[in-house]
């Protein structure tokens, strides 16, 4: 029995699944160049964006995945100054990566010019940050920019795209990878949302597949709950150009200099802890 019109409902065919929000009002909705970006204000999680029918921020919960998305990788490198973030237009993850402050470059790169504009309207929160100093956001197509840029142009590349269809598609081929990977510099780590390990473990096992390709050398899954997407778990994967991503700044991440309400030493440790049937599908 499908809800009356005042749910927001994101349905998983494929999966035989769906997951609702009551929503107050539809606050805002256009077709942009590149997708459908849909603005709710919801009863209980603030406000929504749904991008071509899928969940990708609310208010309530989307600091598990921004602090994910970013505090890992960069405790994970040992010297992060220069960040590249590919999509991300929520800016979420930006604000979360410009708290380091040993970070002195941030470029974000995503298509859609109109998700950052309607974030700083209904998301405003999660861009504060947008005018630090250090921060340059442009709208061109992570593609050709990761293309164009220099050899060495970078320590950190996180990829916080949309799912692997239309415009991200090509963000989880092999091809891009290995552009990430000529433009990372030494110890270089690339970190990617990587969908939901109970039903997209295909999409997790080709994006191993073509990672290692590309040349990386290691590659680790961060397992998190995000209860807007679907199955309400998630995961992102990262990637080391030369080394071996055994561990992180464990005692920095300790004494992080900055507050969050998700991320800390302990849950890096446990995020890294795989479910038991993960790493045999990976190889099936
Ligand atoms: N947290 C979300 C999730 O996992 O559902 C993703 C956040 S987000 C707002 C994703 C962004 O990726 C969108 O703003 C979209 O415009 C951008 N994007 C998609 N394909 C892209 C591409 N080829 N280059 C740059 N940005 C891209």
């Amino acid at each position: 029995m499908p809800l009356d019109e005042s749910w927001f409902t994101e349905i998983c065919e494929t999966d035989g699944s769906a997951f609702s929000l009551k929503i107050k009002q539809k606050l805002h909705e256009e077709q942009s160049e590149f997708q459908k970006i849909e603005i709710f204000e919801t009863e209980k999680f603030g406000n929504l964006m749904v991008i071509d029918g899928c969940t990708m921020v609310s208010t309530r919960d989307n600091f598990v995945y921004h602090e994910m998305m970013s505090h890992p990788v960069l405790y994970a490198h040992p010297a992060p100054k220069r960040v590249l973030i590919i999509g991300g237009g929520d800016c979420g993850t930006l604000r979360e990566v410009l708290k380091h402050p040993e970070v002195e470059l941030v470029h974000q790169i995503d298509i859609d010019e109109r998700v950052t504009r309607l974030s700083e309207i209904y998301f405003s929160e999660l861009c504060e940050s947008n005018d630090d100093p250090r921060a340059e956001l442009m709208f061109i197509d992570g593609i050709k920019w990761v293309n164009d840029a220099a050899e060495d142009s970078y320590d950190i590349i996180i990829i916080d795209s949309t799912d692997p269809v239309g415009p991200a598609e090509g963000l989880f081929s092999r091809k891009f990878y290995s552009q990430c990977f000529r433009i990372l510099g030494e110890n270089g780590l690339v970190a990617q949302q990587s969908e939901s390990p109970l039903l997209h473990m295909d999409i997790i096992k080709g994006m191993y597949q073509e990672i290692q390709e590309a040349g990386f050398i290691d590659t680790a899954t961060l397992f998190f709950p995000q209860c807007i997407y679907p199955s309400g778990w998630w995961s992102a994967t990262m990637a080391c150009k030369d080394n071996a991503l055994s561990g992180f700044r464990q005692e920095d991440a300790e004494n992080k200099p900055f507050e969050t309400q998700y991320y800390n030493a302990s849950v890096h440790q446990a995020a890294l802890s795989a479910p038991e049937f993960f790493y045999p599908k990976l190889t099936e």
